[in-house]
């Protein structure tokens, strides 16, 4: 049987605001309810980050504190996977809230340019992510924005500091980054399979246009699938996208046509080796 694919709505981000679409969920209740109307849609992990009322981003672990009960409550099953991005908080301030135990929290391995500014990442603050993450049973999800990230997880997951086989997410189209570069899309598949296992799981995401480009090239490759607003805000070139759960619909449709089951909570727990909930 095919393998079932996991939709993962990354639902606000830290760079989307109400005046890009109106349907970017900022407070910890649109949070809630976007998410919900996600997870019926068929996607089985949330990609967090949570927003100041202003809408500027945060890592207040208060913040997150809240949201995750709400989504525990009104999603029950679904992976809560907070992020450890570098837009909302420096240093230390970024991992925060991983003594929360959420299910999952995104970990960069290295740096690199994103459009305005470094996206920074230095060895000793990766380091200290990745230990609070086996401190506190949280599975890292490693962000590789460049090739070096898939290996240097490798070299993390040798060494110990990151405990079970990574779980990779390619992330392509982040302008002055790696592009959605088709070649370099087979060479990661063809890496992690190399470093990991022919049987280890890998995701991907794409920014703007991208995001459906890589919905198609990791649904039929075998791979999982990342959609949602903090990725793109529109549904195609002239619309915006009503909700993240237009945004899971699409990628579901995806899943059809290259006849992929979209896996459950309960299934999307068992691939990664999540605990229940
Ligand atoms: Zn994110």
């Amino acid at each position: 049987m095919t393998k079932p694919c996991i939709i993962c709505v990354a639902i606000t981000g830290s760079v989307p605001r109400k005046e890009d679409n109106p349907a970017v969920p900022i407070t910890v209740s649109e949070q809630i309810e976007s998410t919900h109307e996600a997870f019926e849609a068929g996607a089985s992990i949330a990609h967090c980050h949570v927003r100041n009322d202003d809408q500027t981003p945060t890592s207040d672990p208060e913040k997150f504190a809240a949201l995750k009960e709400g989504l525990e409550k009104h999603c029950p099953g679904m992976i809560v996977q907070l992020s450890t991005g570098g837009r909302s908080g420096a240093g230390q301030a970024r991992g925060g809230m991983l003594s929360l135990r959420p299910d999952m929290a995104s970990l960069s391995v290295g740096s690199n340019n994103f459009p305005t500014r470094v996206y920074e990442n230095p060895p000793d603050l990766v380091d200290w992510l990745a230990s609070e993450m086996i401190k506190h049973e949280v599975k890292p999800e490693i962000e590789a924005f460049d090739l070096s990230h898939i290996l240097q997880a490798a070299k993390m997951h040798a060494d110990g500091r990151i405990k079970d086989t990574p779980y990779v997410q390619f992330v392509m189209g982040v302008k002055n980054a790696m592009p959605a570069d088709r070649d370099v899309f087979d060479f990661y598949i063809k890496t992690v399979h190399r470093l990991f296992g022919q049987d280890a799981n890998w995701c991907a995401a794409g920014i703007g246009a991208n995001q459906i480009v890589l919905n198609e090239w990791a649904i039929s490759s075998g791979g999982h699938a990342r959609t949602g607003l903090e990725d793109n805000v529109r549904i195609d070139r002239n619309t915006l996208a009503p909700s993240n759960a237009a945004l899971v619909k699409r990628a579901v449709e995806m899943c059809e046509k290259y006849e992929r089951p979209v896996a459950t909570w309960a299934e999307a727990r068992d691939i990664l080796g999540l605990r229940a909930a």
